[in-house]
């Protein structure tokens, strides 16, 4: 018989599984809502969920994986020509939504089954096989059109014990946070993490620093979040002494999706005496990279490889490297139980990203003595090659964010016609401060090598963000009117 990716469903007890807002399910309450709701798509070739911050989407999800039909989450506010493309591709044969919840014209043709959470029928069924599809998510679309990320339950399953290993994390654990349910991170890690350990998870419905202050203050041990999460909550705690206290007493908090700027870490720090711990992950490989509940909390960094995860970093030249040090940069490579199948109807894609049986992520990183890895930023759009440099944009973005009157930064590279590229800073300063592009750029000069210094800075009040808060850089590009050449 195949182990259960739910174990704490088959022999279900009386402990809190989910509380959302009102909502409380325990594991019986789950075990018998997500049975019935099994029933409901047995036999379905793919079932698209509705994915609002509800109880009903945890519920639907549970459900399908208990039948083992794949799930294709959809990102509420989801525009109507990617949504088009994602039922397109993903051709789901039902939708599932919360009562109450039309779904707009794109999904209207697969039958529409609303999510009972009153419903109690436990799932008898057997359990699908570790290499079955559990989840087609697609990526935030950062970086180009999302490709629908096809994820087995071996997986979901290997990187959820991973993590727990690292973070020591228990069925003791009640879990907090307010992250979407349409992406690994809140889904997967925040939602399936605590139902696979048979702990808890609370959910906030959506994010504001008071809510995860009160809820660190009463039951909850942890909290997931994306960087501006974090942001958020320094800059309440910094006038908020109780919920100072709140995060500062936390077992862990942990932090991923984007780097969270080594001075936000160290801030956080001085605030609330407790040190953020980072992950390192993406759709295609769940967590590859964390640092351990016991470890060195370093700022700037992810931690060391997690639990069956193998990585490495390789040149230009897709050669592995031989020097491991702080200062060599290369790409990471994955291999190990966390990667996904395929890209959904994408051979070409899924045969791209492959080499040698490793997975390419994209990402560029450095990996110290210790095994510790240390992002430097994606290889398409962070990586500058400037007068015969290679430039790495986050180094710069954080030497930016030291300056007082810097609040966010963005580092890009542009044409130009003697260096090939020149590095490029938009800034969105602290409100009401004017730094001059003079000042900022010697700053960076002060801290950095000179060859790393923007030559250009352009300021805007806010940077383009997605849904998870990463900064969209293919959106920061410089309209005709500002070329200097
Ligand atoms: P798309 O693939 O559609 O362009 P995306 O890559 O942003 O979108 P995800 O799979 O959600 O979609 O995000 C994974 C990426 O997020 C990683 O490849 C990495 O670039 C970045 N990332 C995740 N965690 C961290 C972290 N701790 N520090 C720096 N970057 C991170
Ligand atoms: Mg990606």
């Amino acid at each position: 018989m195949n182990a259960p990716l739910l174990p704490a469903l088959t022999e279900p007890d009386q402990r809190e599984a989910i509380r959302f807002g009102q909502h409380t399910l325990t594991y019986r309450d789950l075990a018998g809502t997500a049975g019935w709701l099994a029933r409901q798509v047995t036999g379905a070739g793919r079932v698209a969920v509705w994915a609002d911050s509800s109880i009903h989407t945890c519920v639907a999800v549970v459900g399908c994986l208990l039948a083992g039909v794949p799930v294709v989450p959809i990102n509420p506010k989801v525009g109507e020509r990617e949504l088009t493309h994602i039922v397109n591709d993903s051709k789901p044969s039902a939708v599932l939504a919360a009562p109450g919840v039309t779904v707009p014209s794109a999904l209207a043709g697969p039958r529409q089954v609303h999510v009972d959470i009153e419903a109690r029928e436990p799932w008898t069924g057997e359990e699908p096989p570790a290499d079955a599809s559990a989840l087609i998510v697609y990526t935030s679309g950062t970086t180009g059109s999302p490709k629908g990320v096809v994820l087995p339950r071996r997986a979901l399953a290997s990187n959820l014990d991973a993590l727990s290993k690292a973070w020591e994390w228990t069925s003791e654990d009640v879990l907090v946070h307010a992250l979407p349910l349409f992406h690994v991170h809140g889904l997967v890690l925040g939602v399936l993490g605590p139902l696979r350990l048979g702990g808890t998870v609370q959910h906030l419905g959506r994010f504001d620093p008071e809510g995860i202050g009160t809820a660190l203050a009463r039951t909850a041990t942890m909290m997931f979040g994306v960087p501006t999460m974090y942001q958020r909550l320094l800059a309440s705690a910094e006038a908020d002494p109780e919920l100072a206290r709140a995060l500062g007493r936390a077992r862990l908090l942990v932090s991923g999706s984007a780097a969270l700027p080594a001075t936000v870490h160290e801030r956080i720090h001085e605030v609330t005496g407790q040190r953020v711990v980072e992950r390192y992950g993406m759709t295609e490989t769940l967590m590859n990279c964390a640092i351990r509940a016991s470890g060195d909390r370093r700022p700037g960094t992810v931690g060391p490889a997690v639990d069956t995860v193998d990585l490495r970093l390789v040149d230009e030249t897709g050669q592995p490297q031989d020097v491991y040090d702080d200062e060599t940069v290369g790409e990471i490579e994955v291999r190990g139980p966390n990667l996904f199948l395929e890209y959904l109807n994408r051979p070409d894609a899924t045969a791209a990203v492959f080499h040698d049986g490793w997975f390419r992520t994209g990402d560029m990183a450095t990996r110290a003595a210790d095994g510790y890895y240390r992002i430097v930023g994606r290889r398409a759009t962070d990586l500058i090659k400037s007068g015969g440099y290679k430039i790495g944009a986050g180094e710069i973005e954080n030497a930016l964010l030291e300056h007082p009157d810097v609040a966010e930064v963005a580092v890009t590279g542009e044409p130009d016609a003697d260096l090939g590229e020149r590095v490029v800073a938009w800034v969105v300063p602290v409100g009401g401060r004017h730094p001059s592009e003079q000042e900022l750029t010697d700053h960076v000069a002060r801290l950095l090598a000179p060859h790393k210094r923007p030559r250009t800075v352009r300021y805007l009040n806010e940077l383009p963000r997605n849904d998870m808060g990463k900064v969209v850089k293919t959106r920061l590009i410089a309209p005709p009117a500002w070329s200097k050449d």
